[in-house]
């Protein structure tokens, strides 16, 4: 029963450690589903750690504002980025790709079709870091997949496009339950609910993609889905419900010396996962 899995599921971690089968998933920084208004792209994206007998995989790598948290994140579980042996992108957009650049020996997995589009893509114009997709492109541990490949020991992918044309969503079999990584081709609750899509090429595209996501989770009561930008969900009759608390806040400085810090919650007054989460 799925109520039971996720129930198991929140008491284990808050939404942040899970275990599956012989696989141990950290989601080590929780995408947050906004933007800012004044400031441009915020690019706050999901950030997973999988580990698998003597294989430790990254599901997306963040970006230059993730870098110090990440590293510290590993530190704490007793790793250094050299310990990391698979990175798994699910696409090529800056908040998902650029630290790939930390984990030059590790197997980089990317679709072949968001590769080749990537390197085509107008420079300055686009969430895709020109250049480091250029240098990813000749990278020798590069690992350009098709769908369907099994791209870490019980890990497959599956083009998911509308987002962007190469799109992966990851199916991690973990015995009686999956874990599904849908990247941005499902980037929140909203457009996993909606079907509707805030960056897409092609919604009719991204529509079927979510679909796709649907079936995958829908497998096996209790599986997991985590999203490029919103907590992980379990489904509970039928109904996603979030794992964990939302944590997201701003620190700032407004007064007259560096001791007075303000620090914004972005979190809604009102305790805006009380009714997924309830
Ligand atoms: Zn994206």
């Amino acid at each position: 029963m799925s109520g039971e899995a996720g129930g198991k599921a929140v008491s284990e971690s808050g939404g942040k450690q899970f275990q599956l089968g012989d696989y141990r998933i950290d989601i080590i920084i929780h995408g947050f589903p906004g933007k800012s208004v004044c400031h441009g792209s915020l690019g706050f994206s999901t950030i997973a750690l999988i580990r698998h007998g003597e294989r430790v995989a990254l599901v997306d790598v963040g970006s230059f504002g993730q870098r110090s948290l990440l590293i510290s994140e590993l530190a704490k579980r007793g790793l250094a980025p050299g310990d990391v042996t698979d990175i798994l992108l699910t696409h090529s957009h800056y908040d998902h790709s650029l630290n790939w650049t930390l984990f030059k020996d590790a197997n980089i997995v990317i679709s072949r079709t968001e590769m080749a589009w990537s390197v085509n893509e107008p420079w300055g114009e686009t969430p895709v870091p020109e250049l480091y997709v250029k240098a990813l492109e000749q990278w020798p541990t590069l690992r350009a997949v098709e769908d369907g490949d099994e791209v870490f020991p019980g890990i497959t992918a599956h083009l998911a496009p509308g987002h962007t044309p190469g799109s992966l969503v990851f199916v991690l079999r973990g015995g009686d339950r999956d874990m599904v990584f849908t990247g941005d081709a499902c980037k929140n609750r909203a457009e996993l609910l909606s079907r509707g899509t805030d960056m897409t090429y092609d919604a009719a595209v991204s529509q079927a993609s979510i679909e796709a996501i649907w079936h995958h989770w829908r497998r096996l009561p209790g599986s997991i889905l985590v999203p490029g930008h919103d907590l992980p969900m379990v489904l509970e009759q039928g109904a996603p419900r979030y794992l964990g608390q939302r944590e997201a806040a701003i620190r700032a400085w407004y007064g007259e010396d560096l001791n007075e810090i303000t620090v914004f919650s972005l979190l809604p007054e009102n305790g805006e996962t009380a009714s997924a989460a309830g």
